[in-house]
């Protein structure tokens, strides 16, 4: 099983993707969490992003395709993989079908959280000074919006046009109502 958790920045693709691992027994795999621990570990990939997420920009589409090509099959190893901060662009969504269907496989299902734009706002300046991430100040934040309705946007229809279902999730309220809505928008998917 492939599945994509897909939102703008903020959205809380990566507290709902760590519970639906727990739940679903699917490898979560985040490349914002991949590529923060590059720029940690000051390898080569890292030194080569760290000053485009820092500005709030996406990474080259072909950099990013080689480090989910590297790490998918392993991921999808057991009950399957969920895709988070991937693909971001609709280059990076025709890549990912082609790998997924040289392996005989496709994106299963598309959960799709929507938040108003005004509390993403907040909440990513409200993460700033818990975690300290540094692309969360309020003109990178602006930097990553922007990006996300030029680019990520289009990877919906991208899979929309393919008849991919894509489930649409309200993702205001607590994590736990969240998800309580997410686990109700998969469980016909999950008991196929
Ligand atoms: P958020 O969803 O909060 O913006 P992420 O942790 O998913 O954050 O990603 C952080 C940053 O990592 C992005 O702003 C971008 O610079 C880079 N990045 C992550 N995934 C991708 C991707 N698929 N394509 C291009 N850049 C990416």
């Amino acid at each position: 099983m492939i599945g994509i958790i897909f939102g703008p920045p903020g959205s809380g693709k990566g507290t709902q993707a760590a519970r639906l691992e727990k739940e679903m027994r699917i490898h979560h795999l985040s490349t914002g969490d991949i590529l923060r621990g590059e720029v940690a570990k000051g390898s080569g990939l890292g030194q080569e992003v760290g000053r485009i997420m820092a500005a709030g920009d996406l990474v080259p589409d072909d950099l990013i395709v080689d480090v989910v090509r590297a790490r998918l099959p392993e991921a999808e190893e057991g009950a399957g993989a969920l895709l988070d901060g991937f693909p971001r662009t609709e280059a990076q969504a025709r890549a990912l079908d082609a790998m997924l269907h040289d392996e005989g496989h496709k994106v299963d299902f598309v959960v799709a959280l929507n938040v108003p734009e005004k509390l993403l706002v907040d909440r990513l300046l409200h993460r700033a000074q818990v975690e300290g991430r540094t692309d969360d100040t309020r003109d990178v934040i602006a930097e990553r919006m922007r990006e996300y309705h030029k680019l990520t946007e289009a990877v919906l229809d991208h899979y929309r046009k393919q008849g991919i279902k894509i489930s649409h999730v309200e993702g205001t309220g607590s994590p736990d109502e969240v998800f309580d809505r997410v686990h109700a928008a998969l469980s016909g998917i999950s008991s196929r």
